[in-house]
């Protein structure tokens, strides 16, 4: 089966493969003074990443929430991350505040190495989040610090999964790449993660990384896209291996701040399961089934009604 043309054809290509939507496990939503930011610095990206990369949702945040409903989105998780310390417990706050407001959202929550992370942290789970952000690169942390060690220890005991920005794509951080967070794995065995962007650009890496980890899944943001091709392309065993993990590929897209619009990533990975051995079951599995799991999407509702 092929992928949708456009947009505007996404939902009845999902509805097409017997899906009831779409589970996104990494799209951003930021206050909107924060949000600005982000998109001037996107603005910029010819000069820091030596090409421009236009935002192709730039909008307000109702007609975002209305793009990712026509896209036929029925569950996500709005990811935010800081870049410095004293920022994460506010965007935290925010973005479970969000997710209260918007129903497809999932309760998210982010992290910073200090003092006070096992506390919020801690908090935002004690209040629903079933999902956490940690951004190695634009963190500029170490995921092996010490001041870290009790929140990966709390989301593991949780079984709370972390979509995880440890890749060198697209910039190389002073902590980054896959090797280092590997020994995050080996601390605290029982975590689980998600590596965005697939571990971009060292996809056999973070294939090899699923392997060892039973909680390791790969999200498939921005993979396999034109924009990324040239950079990081698709080792020639690509689909042989997703074979493998089949049951820990999630979609993931980074909307809106990409530079291309939604229906080119399920294009890309429409051609991935173009191999017979991922076809449409493949298709079914990263698009709702998979993440609608990790994100326990339906179980809270169930866990809910049965408390009252
Ligand atoms: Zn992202």
């Amino acid at each position: 089966m092929s992928g949708p043309g456009s947009d505007a054809e996404v939902a009845a290509w999902v509805r097409g493969l017997g899906l009831s939507g779409l589970v996104d496990v990494h799209v951003h939503f930021l206050p909107e003074r924060v949000q600005e930011r982000v998109w001037a610095y996107f603005d910029d990206a010819e000069r820091r990443y030596g090409r421009a990369w236009p935002i192709h949702y730039r909008s307000s945040e109702a007609e975002r929430l209305a793009a990712l409903r026509g896209l036929g989105v029925v569950g996500f998780a709005p990811l935010v991350y800081p870049h410095k310390p004293g920022m994460a417990e506010w965007l935290t706050s925010w973005v479970l505040d969000f997710a209260a407001r918007v129903p497809e959202a999932v309760p998210t929550a982010t992290l910073f190495p200090e003092p006070s992370v096992a506390r919020y942290l801690g908090a935002a789970l004690a209040a629903g989040a079933r999902c956490v952000k940690a951004h190695v690169q634009v963190g500029g942390y170490d995921p092996r610090d010490p001041l870290l060690a009790p929140a990966w220890g709390l989301l593991a005991e949780a079984g709370v999964p972390v979509v995880v920005h440890c890749g060198h794509g697209p910039l190389r951080g002073a902590h980054t790449g896959l090797a280092v967070f590997e020994e995050v794995l080996r601390a605290h065995p029982r975590l689980v993660v998600v590596l965005a962007h697939a571990g971009m650009p060292e996809l056999s890496g973070a294939l090899d990384l699923a392997e060892r980890h039973p909680g390791v899944h790969l999200d498939t943001t921005m993979v396999g896209v034109g924009f990324t091709l040239g950079d990081a392309p698709l080792p020639a065993d690509w689909t042989a291996r997703l074979a493998d993990v089949a049951d820990r590929v999630v979609l993931g897209t980074d909307f809106p701040s990409i530079p291309y619009d939604y229906a080119t990533q399920l294009r890309a990975i429409a051609d991935w399961a173009r191999a017979p051995e991922l076809g449409e079951p493949f298709l079914r599995a990263v698009l709702h089934d998979n993440p609608a799991r990790l994100l326990a999407l339906g179980e809270r509702q169930r866990e809910t009604n049965t408390t009252r």
